[in-house]
C-alpha cells in the first residue's frame, strides 16, 4: 500500500461503524449533512499528502524504503522535532487555525506506547515492544488516520478506577481473558475525530495502584470493532455548507466523541498493556509530552488567525489608532508571540528518551507555554469581542443577507469604515463569533489537558533548589545547595582589604 487519496480515505470509512449523530445510527458518516464536514475536514491530511508542492515536508521513507507519512515516524532529533513543527502548522493554517486531525492526535499516543513499552518489557518481560513496531508499521504502510483514547468518562473524580460505584466500567478496562486475546468494557469520552478514522489508540489517563489492574490497559483497535458505539457531539455549525455564518465550524467539526467499549476483543498482537499497573500512569505522562509540540503548533497558527482578526475589526469600524485599542493590539500580537517563541524554543530543548531514543519537547517550557496559552484565552477573546463591538452576537445570518429585499438594507446600514465593504465587515464579525464561540473557551481550557494538570507539571519540574539557593545567597544563609550558587565568588569587599 502506498500514501492513500483523500477519496481512498473516504471511501475507507464505509465500514459498517455504529457511529450516531443527533439522535440517529448514521448508516454511511461520509453522507451525513454534519459527519461529512468532519471526514472533509480529516481528509485534508491526504490533499496535503498528495500535494508534491508538500512532498518533501509531508513524506518520509521507512526503513524498508517504503514512501509513509513523516508524521507517523518516530522523531529522533531537534530537526524531526522543528520538522513536525513546520508540518503541523502548515496543516494549521490550511485548516484555519485547527490542526488537520486524521493522525494528529493518534501520533502521539503511538509515541507514547513507543516509549513505555520498552519500560514494561525491560521489567516484566513482555513483548509489547514487537507489538508497538508492527502495528506503527501497519498505520505507516496503510496510511491510515488514528484517533486517541485516552479520557476515561470517570465518574466520581474523587475515587480511583476500581472504586467507582454504582458500575465499574467509567474506566476502561479488561472485564475477561482468553488465550487469544482481551475483552474490554467502558467508555472514553471527547475522542476527537475518532468517528472518522481507521483505527484508534486506546492508553490509561491516569496512574493506577494494584486494585486498578484491570484498568491498566492499552491497545490499537479499529474503529469499526464489534461492540464499539460512538455517540458523536453535535456540530458548532447549525447549516452545512454556510461558511458565511459558520466560517470556522462549517469546515473543521472535530467531533469529539463519547466511545463507548462494550465487550470488544483485542487480539493478543494488538495489546501495548495489560494489567501492568505501575507503568500505566507512564502512558498519561508521555503522552502528554509528545502531544504538547501538536498543540502548541496549531494554537500558535490559530492566535495568527485571531489577531488578524482583532486587527481587521479595528480597522473596518475606524478605531485603529485609538489608544485603548492599540494597547489590545499590542497585547494580542505579545500573546500570539510568546505561544510561538515557546513552542519553538521547546523543540530547540528537546529531551531524548533514552529507553527509546525518541525525542519530545523540552516539557518544562512545554506546558509553561500550554498554560500561558490557556490561561490567557478568555482576556484575548475579550479584547477581540471588545474591539468588534456587538454586532459579534446580533448581526443577522446569511439567509438574510442573501435576501434581496433585506440585502440594500444591511449593505447600507452595515457598513464601517467608508472604502470597507459591508460584506467583509460581516464575514470578520462572523469569524470572530464562530472563532470565540463557548466550545472554543472549553477547548481551550481543557483539551489537551486541564489548568491544574499543567500547573502539576511544571511544579513536580521545577529545580526548587536552584530558586531557594538564590534567595538563600542573597539573604547571606549558609548552606546553598545548588552548585550554580554555592560556587559564585564574593564581593571584593569580603575578599581584599581596600
Ligand atoms: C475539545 C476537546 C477535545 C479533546 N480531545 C481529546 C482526545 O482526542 N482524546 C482524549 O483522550 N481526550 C481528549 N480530550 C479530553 C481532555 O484531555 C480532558 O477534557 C481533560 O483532561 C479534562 O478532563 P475532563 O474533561 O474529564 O474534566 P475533569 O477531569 O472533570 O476536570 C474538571 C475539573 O476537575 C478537576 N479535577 C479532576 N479530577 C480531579 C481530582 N481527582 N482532584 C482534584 N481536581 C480534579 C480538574 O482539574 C478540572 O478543574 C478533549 C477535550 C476537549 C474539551
Amino acid at each position: 500500500m502506498a500514501i492513500k487519496t483523500p477519496l481512498e480515505y473516504i471511501n475507507s470509512l464505509k465500514d459498517g461503524r455504529v457511529v450516531y449523530y443527533g439522535g440517529e445510527l448514521v448508516k454511511d458518516i461520509t453522507k451525513h449533512p454534519f459527519l461529512r464536514i468532519n471526514v472533509d475536514w480529516l481528509a485534508m491530511d491526504y490533499v496535503l499528502e498528495n500535494d508534491p508542492k508538500y512532498k518533501k515536508l509531508i513524506l518520509d521513507k521507512n526503513e524498508d524504503g517504503e514512501t509513509v507519512p513523516f508524521i507517523l515516524s518516530a522523531q529522533r532529533s531537534k530537526q524531526d522535532l522543528l520538522r513536525l513543527r513546520d508540518l503541523v502548522k502548515l496543516m494549521a493554517r490550511v485548516c484555519y487555525g485547527k490542526p488537520s486531525g486524521a493522525k494528529f492526535v493518534g501520533k502521539d499516543g503511538l509515541n507514547a506506547v513507543t516509549v513505555v513499552s520498552q519500560r514494561v518489557d525491560k521489567k516484566y518481560g513482555t513483548s509489547y515492544v514487537k507489538n508497538v513496531e508492527a502495528y506503527r508499521k501497519y498505520l505507516q504502510t496503510n496510511d491510515l488516520s488514528l484517533a486517541l483514547a485516552m479520557t476515561d468518562v470517570k465518574g466520581d473524580r474523587g475515587l480511583r478506577p476500581s472504586k467507582q460505584q454504582p458500575h465499574q466500567d467509567y474506566y476502561v478496562h479488561i472485564v475477561k481473558e482468553t488465550k487469544d486475546g482481551i475483552i474490554v468494557r467502558g467508555a472514553k469520552t471527547h475522542i476527537s475525530q475518532s468517528p472518522a478514522c481507521n483505527e484508534m489508540i486506546v492508553v490509561p489517563c491516569r496512574a493506577m495502584k494494584e486494585d486498578d489492574k484491570d484498568y491498566a490497559v492499552s491497545f490499537g483497535v479499529p474503529c469499526n470493532a464489534k461492540g464499539i458505539t460512538f455517540i458523536s457531539t453535535e456540530c458548532e455549525a447549525r447549516e452545512p455548507g454556510n461558511y458565511f455564518d459558520y466560517p470556522i465550524s462549517g469546515s473543521s467539526f472535530i467531533n469529539d466523541a463519547l466511545v463507548v467499549f462494550d465487550d470488544v476483543f483485542i487480539p493478543n498482537e494488538r495489546i501495548f498493556l495489560k494489567k501492568e499497573w505501575e507503568l500505566a500512569g507512564d502512558i498519561a505522562y508521555m503522552f502528554g509530552n509528545f502531544h504538547r509540540l501538536s498543540a502548541e503548533t496549531y494554537k500558535a497558527a490559530e492566535l495568527e488567525m485571531v489577531t488578524g482578526a482583532a486587527i481587521l475589526m479595528a480597522e473596518y469600524n475606524g478605531i485603529d489608532k485609538a489608544s485603548h485599542v492599540q494597547e489590545k493590539l499590542s497585547w494580542l500580537i505579545q500573546y500570539a508571540e510568546t505561544v510561538e517563541v515557546l513552542g519553538r524554543a521547546a523543540c530547540e530543548h528537546c529531551v531524548t528518551e533514552p529507553d527509546s531514543n525518541l525525542v519530545y519537547p523540552n516539557p518544562m517550557i512545554a506546558n509553561i507555554c500550554k498554560l500561558h496559552f490557556a490561561d490567557n484565552w478568555h482576556q484575548a477573546t475579550k479584547y477581540v469581542q471588545d474591539i468588534a463591538g456587538g454586532i459579534v452576537v446580533t448581526a443577522p445570518s446569511f439567509k438574510d443577507w442573501s435576501n434581496p429585499k433585506e440585502r440594500p438594507l444591511m449593505e447600507k446600514y452595515f457598513g464601517g469604515k467608508a472604502g470597507v465593504p459591508t460584506e467583509d465587515r460581516l464575514k470578520m464579525v462572523k469569524l470572530i463569533k464562530d472563532e470565540t464561540s463557548p466550545y472554543e473557551d472549553v477547548l481551550t481550557i481543557h483539551a489537551e489537558g486541564s489548568l491544574a494538570a499543567q500547573k502539576m507539571s511544571i511544579l513536580g519540574l521545577a529545580d526548587f533548589e536552584r530558586y531557594k539557593s538564590a534567595a538563600k545567597r542573597a539573604a547571606r544563609i549558609k548552606d546553598i545547595k545548588d552548585p550554580i550558587y554555592r560556587e559564585l565568588p564574593e564581593f571584593p569587599s569580603k575578599t581584599y582589604k581596600y
